[in-house]
């Protein structure tokens, strides 16, 4: 076992320079490419690299645009969400999915979670009014929801399904990725994200044509391909600097989700047994559902002791978004019963979970956890 005292191995909750030390020459050669063509704004690589991760996820159109808030503000606009509307909004979420609802002049209703922290399907069914006009399914931790239930829901109530998968690329359901539910979907290259890009970048995802044509206008000032001005638009392109850069890591892509679900599998084997942590749904337990663990979210007794012992043991954990579930920001004025939702927020830790830690590094973490847990 390891002494925490007189260790001296540090596992960082996520390594950023870890991210350039990877991939270094790749990305110096993407980046030289780029800068030696002049090629900043929706130019080629912007295209090659929507194509090449349309076709990783079995989607039929892909577009990049600045960011993971931006894809969602621009999916609801598309699908005709504005003032009035609401939609419902998981509780357990970055603050970001309720206020890309909020930028429209919409208002987020917000629904608890289940026992694997993802929105409870019974919980958004609740919360349907006359005003509702879609809902927002948040594909947390690299797992997705029950699209079963949000499908048969949206159906049956005329709603519109807009996923937040910013937290789930390569993540499926039924063999299905975000954004082929009859919906439309928005992914987050940010650093830290499992296909991180060099800054800010996302991309909206879906199957449907007139929607994906409406996404590359909003995008664009509302320009057509050929340059004419048919709706209003915003300024929200993905950099042809930052498509060359995921371009470059995207062939890497199919094996790092592999080894997420490995890390998985053994924080599985290693803290299965410890009776004050519950663990996230083991990545093998249900075969319609191909998890890619953007995160390790556990609930543990007696967190803060948890948090602080792990730390002095060199094993940087993070509370989800400061420790706030969205309803508990009070600065936002929103209000919600959600015990489901209270309750995990009373003790929810991140622990480190991506491609770039070693084996060591894994068993270190349960070694330490199991000591702290304990
Ligand atoms: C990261 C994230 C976003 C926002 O993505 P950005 O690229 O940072 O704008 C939205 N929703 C969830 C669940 C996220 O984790």
């Amino acid at each position: 076992m390891s002494d925490a005292a007189t260790s001296t191995r540090r596992v960082p909750y996520f390594d950023y320079a870890k991210v350039y030390e990877a991939y270094r020459p790749d990305i110096d050669a993407a980046i030289d490419r780029v800068l030696r063509r002049g090629a900043y704004i929706l130019q080629a690589e912007l295209t090659e690299f929507e194509n090449a991760l349309a076709e990783f996820l079995d989607v039929r159109n892909c577009i990049g645009v600045a960011n993971g808030t931006d894809a969602l503000i621009l999916a609801l606009r598309a699908v005709g969400v504005g003032v009035g509307d609401e939609v419902v909004v998981p509780s357990h979420t970055y603050v970001a999915s309720a206020a890309a609802v909020w930028s429209l002049g919409a208002t987020p209703v917000l629904a608890d979670c289940g026992e694997d922290h993802l929105v409870d399907v019974a919980s958004m069914r609740a919360l349907i009014s006359s005003k509702t006009k879609a809902l927002m399914p948040v594909h947390l931790n690299g797992r997705m929801c029950d699209m079963d239930g949000v499908s048969r829901l949206a159906r049956e109530r005329s709603l519109i399904v807009v996923e937040d998968a910013a937290q789930a690329v390569g993540a499926r359901f039924d063999n299905r990725s975000p954004g082929t539910f009859n919906s439309i979907a928005a992914l987050s290259f940010y650093p830290a994200k499992i296909l991180g890009c060099l800054g800010d970048g996302g991309a909206v995802l879906t199957n449907d044509a007139d929607l994906a044509e409406a996404i590359r206008q909003l995008r664009d000032h509302g320009r057509r391909s050929d340059g004419q001005v048919v709706s209003w638009g915003f300024n929200s392109r993905l950099d042809t600097l930052q498509a060359a850069v995921l371009l470059a890591k995207l062939s890497a892509l199919a094996g790092e989700l592999e080894r997420r679900r490995e890390i998985a599998r053994r924080y599985h084997e290693g803290l299965g047994a410890v009776g004050t942590v519950e663990l996230p749904p083991h990545p093998d337990e249900n075969q319609r559902r191909y998890d890619v663990f953007q995160n390790f979210e556990i609930r543990v007794e007696n967190r803060a002791i948890v948090q602080e012992a792990l730390a002095r043991a060199g094993v940087g954990t993070i509370l989800p978004w400061g420790g706030r579930a969205v309803h508990q920001i009070d600065k936002l004025g929103l209000t919600a019963n959600v015990p489901g939702t209270d309750h995990l927020f009373e003790g929810c830790l991140l622990l480190p979970m991506n491609q770039f830690m070693t084996d060591d590094d894994v068993e270190y973490v349960i070694d330490q956890a199991v000591v702290c847990a304990e």
